[in-house]
């Protein structure tokens, strides 16, 4: 996340506190999952599911700035996509 996403992001956990925003993102969650099934009956967009995805990303954000994980974060996602990779090469 950029640093002007962060300062955004900060002043949203200090105004609103971090469990109403950890709430907002088991919700934004339920959205994207919403979304994803009702795009296989052809009842939602791509669009509808960018919309969701970028809802989702900001809220997580939001939740490695509130645990301060960012560096874990990344650490455990370069680890997984390397497991990934391994597994693909089988
Ligand atoms: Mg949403």
């Amino acid at each position: 996340m950029t640093d002007m996403e962060k300062g955004v992001f900060q002043e949203a956990l200090d105004t609103w506190g971090a469990e109403p925003q950890a709430l907002c993102l088991l919700e934004e969650m339920a959205e994207l999952q919403d979304a994803l099934c009702k795009y296989k009956r052809g009842r939602r967009t791509v669009e509808d599911i960018a919309e969701e995805i970028a809802d989702v990303g900001i809220m997580l954000d939001q939740m490695k700035l509130h645990f301060h994980i960012e560096e874990k974060v990344e650490a455990q996602r370069a680890y997984k996509v390397e497991r990934i990779k391994e597994r693909l090469q089988k």
